[in-house]
């Protein structure tokens, strides 16, 4: 037993947050982290967009108050509270942090607010690089004396769950994100750098927020479930886990963590972790899964790349009725393969450039008024690709040939 990571879940009852988030931390011995005099500790919630907490799209605010009073209590020099939302746009992660309640839970509670672009930048290397060689982020992250990842349990379409190891990709800076989805557009690659990411932030320390998520088309157009529960531990692969295991799905099927598993960032197997409070079974809720299921292809990297520019290769269209021009997804489209129509009024929609989309999904998971929708048409690609062609040729090559070999 002793061997074992340790994580714990809690029950929230009766809507008492506070109770359940120190409770939580308790039962892994969290405090044992806050030894040192005037630590500087880091608090990183998910921020996607500017919605409000009903909608379980970023990290509850309740859940941020109580992590930060619980951190409050040990004293520290100083306690930071940052993100960088989805999306390239400048200035979309303090929309987030007003409209998700967070900056005014901060404020109350007088700790520091900032996106992480407004900090000093720092570039970090990463070791034994499964995509990224380095990653542009925030000197905090190696300023700090303590990571607290604040992640949310939510379905997402491209990686069927988004919660302790995708949420520390919102550590790379705007404008870089837009980068690492065009560099790994394909969902092996793309994972790789999440493994890569979480590699060089990797938190001492993890709360979950399982209050208000997300299933179904996650992480910003699912369905909300108000699951109430919170989960802490050290092992955020481990965390992963056992929320893949509460809510219905098998952890060896999110790409990001058998990754991270490959680069020893944490493990998979629920046989080394030791659970704390409520057992999985207690508080297991099947969670509805996004329509578009992930492919992995391990493959050398160029026909992964081909393939995934061709036979994955999704079509954007946008709802008329609920599109309200609002930008978010030109300003945003990593590739620059949406621009705005060419007159901004009701009834006209963005335009779509399919040569220059690398399915990154970023369009779909920002249009704030879920006007975007995808469908990856397999069938049809295959069939007008090279490598559709090519096969096409090879079988009429080979009926030529027994045709012509046939008495
Ligand atoms: S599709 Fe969505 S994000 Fe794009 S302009 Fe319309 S409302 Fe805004
Ligand atoms: S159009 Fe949408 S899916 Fe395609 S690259 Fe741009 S943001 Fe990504």
């Amino acid at each position: 037993m002793g061997s074992k990571t340790k994580i714990s879940i809690q029950q929230i009852k009766n809507e008492d947050v506070k109770t359940a988030v120190f409770s939580a931390l308790e039962l892994i011995d969290a405090q044992h982290l806050m030894q040192k005099d005037n630590m500087v500790v880091l608090l990183k919630p998910n921020l996607l967009m500017g919605k409000p907490a009903e909608r379980a799209v970023n990290t509850h605010p309740e859940i941020v108050r109580a992590v930060i009073q619980w951190v409050n209590q040990f004293n520290p020099s100083k306690i930071y509270v940052c993100d960088s939302a989805g999306g390239a746009k400048p200035g979309i992660t303090e929309i987030a942090m007003k409209e998700s309640g967070i900056q005014d839970i901060c404020e109350k509670e007088g700790v520091i607010c900032i996106p992480f672009e407004k900090t000093e930048r720092e570039i970090y290397e990463v070791k034994d690089a499964l995509e990224l060689k380095d990653i542009s982020s925030s000197s905090l992250i190696r300023e700090a004396d303590l990571i607290i990842n604040i992640p949310k349990i939510k379905t997402h379409w491209q990686c069927t769950l988004t919660c302790c190891v995708k949420n520390m990709f919102g550590t790379v800076l705007l404008a870089n994100k837009a980068k690492t989805h065009a560099q790994a557009a394909i969902l092996d690659r793309f994972c790789s750098a999440l493994a890569d990411i979480y590699s060089i932030s990797k938190p001492q320390l993890t709360v979950i927020d399982g209050y208000y998520c997300m299933e179904g088309q996650g992480p910003s157009s699912g369905d909300v479930v108000k699951l109430d529960i919170v989960l802490a531990g050290y092992d955020g692969v481990a965390l992963d886990s056992t929320v893949c295991k509460i809510i219905g799905f098998e952890p060896r099927e999110i790409l990001y963590l058998t990754k991270a598993e490959e680069k020893k960032l944490g493990t998979t197997d629920l046989e080394k972790v030791e659970i704390v409070g409520e057992t999985i079974e207690s508080v297991y809720r099947k969670f509805k899964r996004p329509k578009l299921k992930p492919i992995s292809m391990p493959l050398p990297k160029w026909l992964a790349d081909y393939i995934g520019k061709t036979i994955f290769k999704a079509s954007v269209k946008f709802n008329k009725e609920k599109c309200k021009l609002c930008s978010t997804c030109w300003t945003n489209c990593p590739v620059n393969a949406i621009t705005p129509p060419n007159e901004i009024k009701k009834g006209n929609i963005p335009k779509w450039d399919s040569k220059k989309c690398i399915t990154c999904f970023c369009c779909v998971e920002l249009c704030p008024h879920e006007a975007v929708k995808f469908k990856i048409n397999y069938i049809k690609n295959a069939a007008f690709s090279w490598m559709g062609l090519g096969c096409v040729a090879f079988l009429a090559l080979i009926t030529m040939l027994i045709l012509w070999l046939l008495p």
